[in-house]
């Protein structure tokens, strides 16, 4: 029985074991995730016991993708799937709205959220999924690969490992393995050159529906501190009839200075670009808030696949946005699959 292990249960690892669990069914396989929950940057969030439930990283899935387009609406229930259908208007520097091209065909999410991928394909394989483990080293024995978590527990050997943190943390995790091998650094020097964009992202309730054709808003050109708005109220099962939901993400300047400043005073001037943006006064002041800083947001290039099909041959799998070179849920799990299919190859 293949013995496979998991840094990390985003979207690209989950796809991975999907594919495996398919083509393998008696391999054995442990997710290590050092959060509470599963899929990662695609993250959800619910308020007043599922009142209220938001997607606080990712907005949505595309349908650009054939193969996710099949496991979306084919292989996990499409009955709860939900579609954000009013377009996207983009805003200037100046914050003056107009009628965008709306470049997707689908904005997709869950009733239930958008971690409802990574969940159902979890649910859906024999895979036993650790949460609030943090892997802290990785170690080369012999032919195997041993992990150590953060409280000192170890795991393995697995004969096949998936490496899903994004680029900077799996990059310092290689630093800090035992592995005497060339292809340990250039696989770390490689995952180091892969840069991100930080967002801070703003979550605001109002006790009132807001009337607006669009779902979200997008500062193409960059040149504002807000880069995106959306209404989860637009996705069914989200919000509250007569409420309303924003996300905001400041853009990577702004969330980069601000990022450890205090939170209240930065929902607070995300509030007020909001309200001037959409022109309605009553949007400086919500009903609640939450917020979300994301360090390693959004990979602005893919690492080099040299080092990847190096690492490939010690049974190393990096997974996820920063190896198919898009920052984009659809990619990672495209490329989950593959990556997961791979290993069953090699198995
Ligand atoms: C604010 C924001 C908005 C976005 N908007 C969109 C959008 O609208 N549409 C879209 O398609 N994409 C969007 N994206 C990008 C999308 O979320 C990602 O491309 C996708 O979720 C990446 O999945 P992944 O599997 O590659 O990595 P991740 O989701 O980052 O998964 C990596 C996992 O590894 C875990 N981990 C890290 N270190 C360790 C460790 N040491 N031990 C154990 N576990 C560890 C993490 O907790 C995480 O669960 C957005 C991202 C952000 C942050």
């Amino acid at each position: 029985m293949p013995e496979i292990g998991a840094i990390g249960a985003g979207a690209g690892t989950a796809a991975a074991v999907h594919a495996l669990d398919d083509a393998v069914p008696d391999a054995n396989v442990t997710v290590l995730e050092k959060s509470g929950g599963v899929c990662g940057r695609a993250a959800t969030r619910r308020r007043d016991d599922g009142r209220y439930l938001y997607d606080y990283g990712a907005n949505y899935v595309k349908s650009d993708d054939e193969r996710v387009v099949d496991l979306l609406t084919e292989t996990l229930d499409d009955e709860s799937l939900v579609d954000a259908s009013e377009p996207v208007y983009v805003f200037d520097e100046s914050g003056s709205v107009s009628e965008g091209r709306d470049a997707d065909d689908h904005k997709w999410s869950y009733r239930q959220g958008l971690t409802q991928i990574a969940k159902r394909l979890f649910d859906g394989t024999h895979a036993t999924i650790q949460r609030r483990t943090r892997v802290e080293t990785i170690e080369r024995d012999g032919d195997a690969w041993r992990l150590t978590d953060t409280d000192g527990d170890t795991w393995g050997p697995f004969e096949y490992l998936l490496l899903n943190p994004p680029a900077p943390q799996s990059a310092a995790l290689l630093r800090g393995a035992d592995w005497d091998a060339s292809v340990r650094s250039e696989l770390a020097e490689a995952a180091e050159t892969v840069d991100y964009r930080t967002i801070w992202t703003a979550v605001l309730g109002y006790e009132f529906r807001l009337d607006r054709p669009y779902y979200g808003l997008v500062n193409v050109d960059k040149s504002h501190e807000l880069g995106w708005i959306s209404r989860e109220e637009c996705k069914s099962g989200h919000v509250p009839a007569g409420e309303s939901v924003l996300v905001a993400q400041a853009n990577h300047e702004w969330s980069c200075d601000r990022y450890d400043a205090d939170p209240a005073r930065n929902v607070a001037a995300l509030a007020d670009h909001v309200a001037d943006i959409i022109g309605d006064d009553r949007l400086r002041d919500p009903d609640w808030t939450d917020h979300q800083g994301w360090r390693y947001a959004l990979p602005d290039s893919g690492v080099d696949t040299a080092p990847v099909a190096a690492a490939n041959e010690h049974g190393l799998y990096p997974v996820g946005d920063w190896v198919a070179g898009e920052a984009r849920l659809h990619a990672a799990l495209r490329n989950g699959l593959e990556t997961g299919e791979q290993i069953a190859d090699a198995v």
